[in-house]
């Protein structure tokens, strides 16, 4: 199990944002931990055109925080 801190993608606005409601990452967001094999797609437009898929605890300098419902 991983444990993601502030500025980390599992905790970020644009980790799977093209389905932010999936229970999974709800469920990432309020806890703050993940499986360790969690990969989604990030949804920063400046990573959009790369496609680029993250893990809860990559990270960069889009960072948006996540509203946590
Ligand atoms: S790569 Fe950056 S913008 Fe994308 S989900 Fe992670 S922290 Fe957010």
């Amino acid at each position: 199990m991983l444990t993601i801190h502030d500025g980390q993608c599992g905790k970020c606005a644009h980790f799977g944002e093209d389905h932010p409601q999936d229970e999974k990452l709800v469920q990432i967001r309020i806890s703050g931990r993940a499986g360790e094999h969690v990969l989604e797609s990030c949804g920063h437009p400046q990573h959009a055109d790369l496609h680029l898929m993250v893990t809860p605890i990559s990270a960069c300098e889009g960072f948006t925080p996540a509203k946590v419902a």
